[in-house]
């Protein structure tokens, strides 16, 4: 019995979500009275890094290929069988929402997605918590299966550091060809993307139109913040579509989120309600955001958020 964390390494580097996935394998393992071992598929410089945050070791298997689900279900599978792992953890990214129905499916395997805190035991279940209806409860979940499959949200548990390096042990598996060629691979550099970010400031229809936008940019070059933005923004094209946040859009749950000119419809709500601290900026008293807000400023936009940037500005320098 042990924990495996599938610590995500696009372009051979580690992200901070796979710290946090490392760490919380090892709260998790610590709980179940066992130890939690890092997969790392492809070449990474320093895997052996995943041990300061609680890895006792790092499994290496080489693979050069494009991420396909096929592949790394069956890789990831083998991987466990062969650690004898009973809980697999993934990121709730993009790549672990594509794998962990699979996963289930091959381990035979109790799944449950989005989980945002340290399981417990009870008898021989392991429990989980996880945000339902859009975040407004929380559902605890009793997992009674032998293999378990999870996935923890972005920014739920800080990564700490609990040790030292580990060692990292190369594993030969018999990778399976792909069955998707991937063509073209656009990213987008230079920013924390929003699942990870821990600073957001957004935008929405309130501000006009995207010859607008730099007021934004330019609070969110202050603070080091992602920009994220409604959706009907993303739709008429004022943003890009990364951008886009809520039900439809990334579910994100930074520390801060600066929303202006948003009305904060239920659907936008969906994916930032999870957000530690909530500022609202709309000149609207009866929008519904302020509600969900834990600062409201109601004022206009355009006066607000470049006074909001100087303000900013002065402290930081300080
Ligand atoms: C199935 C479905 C899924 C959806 N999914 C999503 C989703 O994932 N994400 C999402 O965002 N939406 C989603 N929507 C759309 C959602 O219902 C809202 O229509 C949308 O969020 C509204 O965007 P907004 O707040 O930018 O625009 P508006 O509703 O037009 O609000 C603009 C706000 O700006 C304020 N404002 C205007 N001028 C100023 C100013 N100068 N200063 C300050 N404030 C100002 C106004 O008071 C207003 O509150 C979805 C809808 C459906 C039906």
């Amino acid at each position: 019995m042990s924990v495996l964390v599938i610590a995500e390494n696009p372009k051979g580097n580690f992200k901070k979500s796979a710290f946090e996935l490392t760490h919380f394998g090892h709260l998790t393992a610590q709980v179940l009275g066992t130890e939690c071992t890092a997969l790392v598929i492809g070449e990474v410089a320093d895997a052996g890094q995943l041990g300061k945050y609680g890895a006792s070791k790092v499994v290496k298997v080489a693979y050069d290929g494009g991420f396909d689900t096929t592949v790394y279900n069956r890789l990831i599978t083998q991987v466990a069988e062969k650690v004898g792992a009973d809980v697999v953890i993934v990121n709730h990214s993009a790549n672990g929402k594509a794998l962990i129905g699979g996963l289930g499916v091959a381990l035979d395997a109790g799944v449950v997605s989005q989980i945002n805190g340290v399981p417990t035991v009870d008898g021989a279940n392991l429990v989980v918590t996880k945000p339902v209806f859009s975040g407004k409860a929380f559902a605890k979940y009793n997992i009674s299966s032998s293999n378990k499959v999870l996935s923890l949200m972005g920014n739920a548990i800080p990564p700490r550091e609990v040790g030292s390096d580990c060692a990292v042990e190369d594993l030969t598996i018999d990778v399976p060809n792909a069955a998707v060629t991937i063509k073209e691979v656009k990213t987008v550099d230079g920013t924390v993307p929003l699942p990870e970010a821990e600073l957001v400031v957004s935008a929405g229809r309130g501000m006009k139109g995207p010859e607008n936008w730099g007021i934004i940019e330019e609070l969110a070059e202050t603070l080091g913040a992602t920009t994220a933005c409604s959706r009907p923004v993303s739709d008429t094209g004022w943003r890009p579509h990364h951008e886009h946040v809520g039900q439809t859009g990334v579910a994100i749950r930074p520390n801060l989120y600066i929303a202006a000119g948003i009305s904060g419809a239920i659907q936008h709500l969906a994916g930032v309600n999870s957000s530690k601290c909530i500022v609202v900026i709309n000149k609207d008293p009866e929008a519904p955001f302020f509600k969900a807000a834990n600062y409201g400023v109601c004022a206009d936009l355009f006066e607000v958020v470049p006074k909001l940037n100087e303000a900013f500005k002065k402290a930081l320098a300080q």
